[in-house]
């Protein structure tokens, strides 16, 4: 069985805190609007004081958290999260934060990872009569907390909910946000898979999974939750604390690439300067004899990458390519037949850059090929010379069990084919993507993880 097919994966965002002035729901409104591009399909907010009242829905924040309905939630402590479902388990009880109530008192948990034993805690629970109302990671989390505290979450002890989490979920790539009755906990895995930002502010204390979330705040300090740290924010203050002295940090590289906002500052780097270094490094690793016209990007990611690659290679840098912003992202969606569909939708080509040019296009990546293929063919019909593709990632060619989207081995359109081979099936006159070694250059440290830069499949499985 693929890794795929028995786990439901998940790139989210998070935010929660607590505000000093009043309701946090529209705090955390505006803060996962941020991080919307992290997650499409539903989104939610819990919110109170000792009562918590949830409001979650299917679709983008402003449909999903309307203000007629956010504006009834009250409450100084709050969590919220954005969601994208990877294997069209999109089920409204998938929808997060998920809130119990437990001897009396509620707890919520809104999560981001992806965390490979929960299968096996699921079916244990299962085996002993437990039933679960959803199919995510998120529950059996919530559960596992439950049965190992067995007192009100009132009592729970920021180093005993991090002891259970590293006790039962080690192997996982997880930030976890927990409000617990006045209290908001946060939690980042020992790897550091996902990033988690920190700010202190004059409206109150905040977490989030991307400090662009923090923008427009009134901030006195930001700081980057390291792996293996959490931080516990009470109406009085807050303390970051570390939970394990395990230093095995493998933070997931498409972060930078991929993911994330290019406003960001996520693993101590800013993400447009990496792509823009990314790019640089990509016209580097071309033929001395390589040249083309125009430098377009696939937006938005694509953008900096571009910019870096026209610098470094004095091919203009043109927009070449119009994103239609109201469509959601392609990676970003489950079905494959959306998928296509969606960019077509997505890109508008002028054909003006293009017609009649030797066009490079740069791309963050290529998973499936399907946007690329799309794309070239775009650039064919307004009536290209030459469309040289190139990728400033190297080839993908292993699946990610920490939450990420890849598809099976069998649908990478890298596995295992020659950069020839590639050409060929996306309709393109040349492909390149970067070596890993001028990836290294760009990541440096031994703290990235690349593993689907691997084919051999005991790597993956190895953090
Ligand atoms: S395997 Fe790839 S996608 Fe998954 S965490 Fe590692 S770098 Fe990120």
């Amino acid at each position: 069985m693929s890794i795929k097919n028995d786990k439901i994966n998940e790139e989210c965002g998070i935010f929660g805190g607590f505000c000093k002035q009043g309701n946090i729901a529209p705090y955390i409104k505006c803060g996962l609007l941020k991080l919307q591009h992290r997650g499409q399909e539903a989104a939610g907010v819990c919110c109170g004081d000792n009562k918590q009242n949830v409001v979650k829905n299917s679709g983008l924040v402003n449909f999903a958290l309307d203000n007629s309905v956010l504006k009834n939630l009250e409450g100084n402590f709050g969590i919220g999260h954005v969601r994208y479902s990877t294997f069209g388990d999109d089920r409204k009880e998938n929808i997060q934060p998920l809130k119990v109530t437990y001897m009396g008192e509620d707890v919520s948990l809104a999560h981001n990872g992806n965390v490979s034993q929960a299968k096996n805690i699921r079916e244990k629970f299962e085996r002993i009569g437990e039933v679960f109302l959803s199919s995510s990671d998120s529950e059996v989390i919530l559960k596992r907390l439950i049965f190992s505290l067995k007192k009100k979450p009132s009592l729970w002890t920021f180093e005993e909910v991090a002891k259970c989490l590293e006790d039962n979920f080690s192997l996982g790539a997880y930030c976890i946000l927990l409000y617990l009755p006045n209290r908001v906990m946060a939690f980042r895995d020992t790897f550091g898979y996902r990033p988690l930002m920190f700010a202190n502010c004059s409206e109150g204390y905040f977490v989030a999974s991307e400090d662009v979330a923090f923008y427009g705040l009134d901030v006195n300090e930001i700081i980057e939750i390291m792996p293996a740290q959490g931080i516990e924010i009470t109406k009085d203050g807050y303390e970051i604390k570390t939970f394990s002295k395990d230093n095995n940090i493998c933070q997931c590289v498409f972060e930078q690439i991929y993911f994330s906002s290019s406003a960001s500052n996520i693993f101590s780097q800013n993400v447009y300067n990496t792509r823009i270094k990314l790019g640089e490094m990509l016209f580097k690793s071309e033929d001395n004899n390589f040249s083309a016209d125009v430098a377009i990007p696939v937006m938005d990611s694509g953008l900096g990458c571009a910019i870096g690659y026209s610098q470094a290679s004095k091919i203009p840098f043109h927009l070449g390519l119009v994103r239609n912003n109201w469509m959601e992202r392609s990676f970003i969606q489950p079905k494959q037949e959306k998928r296509s569909l969606n960019v077509k939708q997505k890109f508008i080509p002028i054909k003006s850059v293009i017609q009649g040019k030797r066009v490079v296009l740069i791309d963050d990546s290529l998973v499936r090929g399907t946007t690329s293929k799309e794309i070239i063919k775009m650039l064919w019909q307004c009536g290209a010379k030459e469309v040289h593709m190139r990728s400033v990632s190297p080839k993908i060619v292993n699946t990610c069990i920490w939450g990420v989207d890849i598809p099976t081995k069998e649908e990478l359109i890298s596995y295992k084919k020659t950069d020839e081979q590639i050409a060929k099936q996306i309709g393109a006159t040349s492909v390149k993507f970067l070596p890993q070694e001028a990836l290294l250059d760009v990541f440096t440290g031994n703290v990235w993880c690349t593993k689907c830069f691997k084919e051999d499949e005991n790597e993956i499985f190895l953090p």
